[in-house]
């Protein structure tokens, strides 16, 4: 008989600090995808985890200063008044000194993208997180990663984190044209041993797909467009939580989604 797979997540805590950081390089990476590079107060920043991300604030377009709740404790240094604009972003890569956020330009509708559209080299930003790191599971045999452009960089860090021995099948929803979305994964780290492919329906792709007891599914993009796939998962497959990683990390729709709400009301986990 074959032992059950328990995929479990170990967790990383840090040190949940604001930091004042600045813009120190701006980089199209897709038609609709900017790399921010961003300096400063990075001393003993950590992000281990393939979904790890952080609360970014941003500047408010009427008084141009950046306004940050108060922690209480775990304690953080900086307090600021005024309007508190934060946004989910997952740090996309790190290096000594360097933190890289790359950002969906959807338009002017979301303070953040409208601030990334007009980004420029000495910009201010506050960042803090990631809180807790959650590893990649032990005992993964194969990964299945669905993306729309908002997680294209929670799965690069997937590809860069898993081990190199699995197999990873990436299925990439992005408007535009397929070698535009492939693009964002060129020279990422792990990315070789992927099947990437871009522009086809999502929910057959995934039909088609061999999922077995050491799968792990992650599904993260637009809430509504995951629903479908999460429940064929859950439902129909019967696959557990620890197999079926997914998030909304966005809505059609609604500003500032609170991504711990469930992206299916019907079935939150
Ligand atoms: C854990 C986590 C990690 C994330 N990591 C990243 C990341 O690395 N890069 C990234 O770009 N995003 C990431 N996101 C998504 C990002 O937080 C949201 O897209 C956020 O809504 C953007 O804020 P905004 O101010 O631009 O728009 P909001 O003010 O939140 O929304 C304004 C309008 O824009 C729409 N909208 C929001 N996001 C998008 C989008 N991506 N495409 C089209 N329309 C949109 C909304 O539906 C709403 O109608 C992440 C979210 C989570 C929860």
């Amino acid at each position: 008989m074959t032992e059950p797979i328990s995929l479990t997540r170990s967790h990383v805590r840090h040190e949940l600090r604001q930091r004042r950081l600045n813009v120190a390089a701006v980089r199209q990476v897709t038609s609709r995808i900017v790399r921010i590079t961003l300096t400063g107060e990075l001393d003993g920043f950590a992000a281990e985890g393939p979904t790890d991300h952080l609360k970014v604030f941003f500047p408010d377009p009427a008084t141009g200063r950046i306004a940050t709740p108060g922690f209480h404790a775990g304690g953080l240094g900086l307090s600021a008044p005024g309007t508190v604009i934060s946004r989910d972003y997952t740090p996309a890569d790190h290096r000594p000194g360097e933190l890289d956020l790359d950002m969906v330009l959807h338009g002017d509708a979301g303070p953040a993208s409208a601030w990334a559209s007009r980004a420029a080299v000495g910009d201010p930003l506050v960042v803090a997180g990631p809180k807790t790191s959650k590893l990649v599971p032990d005992g993964l045999t194969a990964l299945v990663l669905v993306a729309d452009e908002s997680a294209f960089p929670a799965a690069a860090r997937w590809l860069r984190l898993a081990p190199p021995a699995v197999p990873v099948t990436l299925l990439l929803d992005a408007p535009g044209a397929p070698d535009d979305a492939t693009r964002y994964f060129d020279g990422v780290t792990g990315a070789q041993r992927a099947t990437i492919r871009a522009g086809l329906e999502l929910e057959s792709e995934l039909r088609a797909m061999p999922i077995d007891a050491g799968t792990v599914a992650f599904l993260a993009g637009e809430a509504t467009m995951l629903v479908p796939l999460r429940r064929y998962l859950r439902r129909e497959l019967g696959l557990p939580p620890q197999q079926v990683i997914a998030s909304g990390y966005w809505r059609r729709g609604v500003a500032g989604l609170d991504h711990h709400a469930p992206i299916d009301a019907d079935d939150p986990d």
